[in-house]
């Protein structure tokens, strides 16, 4: 009985597109049992099309999407989204909690920067996702964390093979009622939260170990103040913080809809953030097989393979850690993220360098509290600050060679394998 887990970064230049099957593999029965998920998928490259398509048609072939983590809102980890989904419905969908005045930052800013965005995805998220998936779930910044408790599922084995059932355990948050939203002709969906110190389960397999990066300071309250000045309909509202979500986009519409106040809005962005992207709050995800329960055989092998090549070794280093664009560049910032993720990280044998390698962002504790195998960066062919040289330099000086994953259309795959029972059963 093997489980495989099968990842893939692909090739979108500036932009993160990620996607994973996790397969449970019964030769003797011959069967075969497959999760998919995907986390950001958003690119600026043309090629963007291209791989999404390709993803449809030779990793999910005929299965669902089961899940969908999105980092963040931004036009190169989203623009992807609205061509995956026209095809296939996901089952589930997790993205961070973004407040009104967050969303509208984003959408401030694309203006600015003259990028054409998805104005529903941007401004109503839960809405724009409800139509495309069964479930929503809103992930918000959680009190501790520190440790993921491994659930007591019992193990496959090829005497008792699991019900795969591909049924996401989760913690929602308890409210008297769920918020619901009419998102389609006849339908209301319930939209529902979680906090990121409760770990994402799939029974007996695997564990999406979520993490919301929040900027410690990020002017938000300025921004609002000059909204009320230079748009009130919007600004006023907002002020007070209790702003019916309905109401909030179909005001932010109008507002977009008229070349005057859109102009206004750039400019309350740039008055308050200045040129600068200001990076916002972006998702993390930890995806690890439930290897470090007891259950595991001492004795079974753990075979690596990667698509150039076969490496056989005994490790439990198999996990994946995707930084979105979070900001982790203050020490503060990276012990609160090493704190979340501790029980996580012996395991972790790839991690994706926040915002592109951007100097900004990056701490090098990022890789001395993971110590992983891989250290990649999402970029375009060529560009002098994704990934920063100092980045580079920093990581070579710790024997760290980073991969950069470009427009040139090979991408990064990875393989691993992990045989149950006994060792000579590969
Ligand atoms: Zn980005």
């Amino acid at each position: 009985m093997r489980l495989v887990f099968n990842n893939r970064q692909h090739s979108v230049g500036h932009g993160f597109f990620h996607s994973a099957t996790i397969k449970i593999k019964d030769e003797k029965r011959r069967k075969e049992q497959r999760f998919h998920y995907v986390y950001d998928c958003g690119g600026s490259k043309k090629g963007l099309d291209q791989e999404v398509k390709n993803y449809l048609r030779m990793d999910l072939r005929d299965d669902p999407l089961d899940a969908i983590f999105v980092s963040h809102l931004h036009r190169d980890h989203v623009s992807g989204f609205g061509r995956l989904l026209k095809k296939r419905r996901a089952k589930y969908v997790f993205l961070p909690y973004l407040t009104p005045v967050e969303r509208l930052i984003i959408a401030a800013q694309m203006i600015g920067e003259g990028i054409g965005f998805n104005q529903e995805l941007t401004l109503f998220p839960v809405r724009w996702f409800s139509k495309r998936a069964d479930k929503v779930i809103q992930v918000s910044k959680g009190q501790g964390g520190g440790e993921f408790p491994f659930p007591e599922d019992p193990p496959p084995s090829p005497d008792r093979p699991i019900d795969f059932g591909k049924t996401l355990k989760y913690q929602t948050i308890h409210q008297s009622s769920h918020e619901t939203i009419e998102a389609a002709s006849q339908r209301i969906y319930p939209i529902e939260k979680m906090w990121d110190s409760d770990p994402v389960i799939l029974p007996g397999l695997w564990l999406f170990a979520l993490y919301v990066a929040k900027p410690r300071k990020n002017r938000l309250s300025e921004f609002v103040d000059e909204l009320a000045d230079e748009l009130p309909s919007i600004g006023v509202p907002l002020l007070s913080k209790k702003v019916d979500e309905e109401e909030f986009y179909a005001k932010a519409q109008s507002i977009l809809s008229n070349r005057k106040k859109r102009g206004k809005l750039a400019k309350c962005y740039g008055k308050v953030f200045g040129e600068k992207r200001l990076n916002g709050t972006s998702l993390c995800l930890c995806s690890s097989p439930l290897i470090q329960a007891d259950w595991v055989p001492k004795d079974a092998p753990l075979k690596v393979v990667f698509p150039f090549g076969l490496v056989d070794r005994s490790t439990s280093k198999v996990s994946w850690l995707g930084t979105g664009d979070a900001e982790l560049r203050k020490e503060k910032d990276i012990r609160e993220f090493v704190y979340h993720y501790q029980s996580l990280l012996d395991h972790v044998h790839t991690v994706s360098l926040p915002h592109h390698g951007s100097i900004d962002n990056f701490h090098p504790g990022l890789v001395g509290a993971t110590n992983p195998m891989e250290v990649f960066v999402t970029c375009p062919e060529n560009s002098d600050h994704h990934p920063a040289p100092d980045v580079i330099s920093r990581l070579r000086s710790v024997g760290i060679s980073l991969k950069k994953v470009t427009d040139d259309g090979i991408g990064f795959h990875q393989v691993f394998e992990v045989h149950y029972g006994k060792a000579s059963n590969s």
